[in-house]
């Protein structure tokens, strides 16, 4: 039976060989009205309604975190399970998805990268992570405090077809009605998707993976920079058709005694002049078969002092980091597994 989600309305007409008027009632029960029981939605004859599946995820697992992150485990259709976190704060919450199983990047900080890619989400179970922990938690994804991000598992670059198919659902005001403002994709550097990416007319807001300030540093943290150069990264960067009211984000997880001196920080200046971008630093959150150290918060503060002295640089607060939620961390650690690495 053919899911609904991630279907718009002429393509609901055209599978289920219903009127227009029949699939955009079936769209606005699912998407603007959130209704998760298919069966409930009266305004359409019995037997359609009992003949359709809906096909958002189930929970396989979920991990409460002391802070209040919830992390997910979330079964597919075909079994497989993928990570979706929730994080509560203050005035605003963040919920953090996944774009495929696995991750094909291979970087060398990454739990996600361990898992190698096993196969790309639809844009159905992309939309469908949001719904589940919109409806799980009482959210409604119109709220302007609502934001997503896709930096859970895998490379949303790779699979931006799906990718911009689910941001389109995510923000049409007919149905879910999300701004493209608080919708955030993060990618380790895919040349040409980036700018494939930068002509869509629906798109998310573009985070860049830096994570190092030259290029042979960055070839051997992150080795897709051997075919995606950095310094054709930046020009791409410079070409990139910002909003008005955009500017790019560049992520760097900072390394002990690797990628995070006071030299790399001026370098990381240098690099990302005349550019209108803003810098997260995220401060490495280990796990097992990772060969790299947390820098102590001195260090840190250093780096953030020198680049905050020419561009707007924020300190990525971990979240979840107990339960094996933070970013880099999501490689499906089960109970068992966070007992014996705790
Ligand atoms: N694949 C995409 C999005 C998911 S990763 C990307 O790489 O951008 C989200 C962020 O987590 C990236 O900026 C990545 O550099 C960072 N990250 C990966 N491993 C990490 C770790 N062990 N500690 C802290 N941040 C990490
Ligand atoms: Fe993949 Fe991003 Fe992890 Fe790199 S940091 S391995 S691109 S999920």
């Amino acid at each position: 039976m053919q899911s609904l989600l991630g279907l718009d309305a002429p393509e609901i007409a055209s599978a289920l060989g219903v009127p227009a008027f029949r699939a955009r009632q079936i769209y606005d029960a699912v998407y603007r009205q959130h209704e998760v029981d298919v069966t409930r939605i009266t305004t359409l004859p019995k037997q359609l309604r009992e003949s359709l599946q809906l096909g958002l995820p189930s929970v396989d697992q979920q991990y409460q975190s002391t802070d209040g992150t919830v992390r997910y485990l979330l079964k597919l259709s075909d079994s497989k399970t993928v990570e979706t976190v929730m994080m509560p704060e203050e005035g605003r919450d963040t919920i953090c998805i996944s774009s495929q199983v696995g991750c094909p990047v291979d970087c060398k900080f990454c739990l996600t990268a361990l898992m190698g890619l096993e196969r790309n989400l639809t844009a159905g179970e992309i939309v469908g992570q949001v719904l589940h922990v919109a409806a799980a938690h009482g959210l409604d994804p119109r709220d302007r405090q609502l934001n997503v991000v896709m930096m859970g598992q895998g490379e949303p670059l790779l699979n931006l077809a799906n990718v911009l198919k689910a941001t389109r659902l995510l923000v049409d005001p007919a149905g879910i009605g999300m701004s493209e403002r608080r919708i955030t994709v993060s990618t380790s550097g895919i040349i040409p998707r980036i700018v494939e990416l930068g002509a869509a007319e629906i798109r998310p807001k573009l985070a860049i993976s830096l994570n190092a300030s030259n290029e042979e540093q960055r070839q051997q943290l992150m080795p897709i920079t051997r075919k995606w150069h950095l310094k054709d990264l930046i020009a791409t960067c410079r070409d990139y058709p910002l909003r008005a009211w955009e500017k790019l984000t560049f992520e760097y997880v900072l390394l002990n005694g690797v990628n995070d001196s006071d030299a790399d920080a001026r370098r990381v200046v240098r690099l990302l002049a005349n550019l209108n971008a803003k810098v997260n630093l995220i401060a490495l959150n280990p796990g097992p078969g990772i060969p790299f150290m947390t820098p102590a918060p001195e260090r840190v503060a250093s780096f953030q002092g020198i680049v905050r002295q020419a561009m707007p640089c924020f300190l990525r607060k971990p979240r979840g980091l107990d339960i094996y939620a933070a970013c880099g961390q999501l490689k499906r650690m089960t109970s068992d597994e966070l007992v014996q690495v705790r």
